[in-house]
Parts: C-alpha cells; structure tokens; sequence
C-alpha cells in the first residue's frame, strides 16, 4: 500500500514516515485519516445527527408506550 505525501503528492511506501522528496512528516496521521471533503463530512454529520435523534425518538416513545402499558394493566 502507497500513500502520498502532502506537499509534494509524491507516492511513499507505507513504512516511510517522513517524504524522501522534500521532507515533510507523512507518519499515522495521513496513512489512517484519508483527506475527507467537506461535504462527504457533512453528509456523515447529517447521518449521525438523523442516527442520534432517531435512537432518542425511539427511547421516548418506548417510555410513553411504557408508561401508557403500566396505567392500563392496573385498571
Ligand atoms: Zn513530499
């Protein structure tokens, strides 16, 4: 697996962390974290927000039915 450092956008073996071309760090930091567009990051933001509040909408209406369940088998 190659990776390209960021300056010169040279091609790099993985195990090299500093760029052989013009020096600068290309460690862990690049090789995990692809460069990610702003709007595919937006879309993941959108994504965990609908994932977030759709587990919390699902935990409240739980409680409601709950609730609702309790006061109908004491009668
Ligand atoms: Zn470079």
């Amino acid at each position: 697996m190659m990776k390209t450092c960021s300056l010169c956008h040279s091609e790099l073996p993985e195990r090299y962390n500093y760029c052989y071309q013009c020096g600068e760090y290309v460690g862990d930091a690049v090789a995990l974290k692809p460069p990610v567009s702003p709007e595919v990051e937006a879309q993941q933001q959108q994504q965990e927000w609908v994932i977030h509040y759709g587990c919390l909408t699902l935990i409240v209406l739980w409680a409601i039915f709950g609730v609702w369940f309790f006061f109908h088998m004491n009668r």
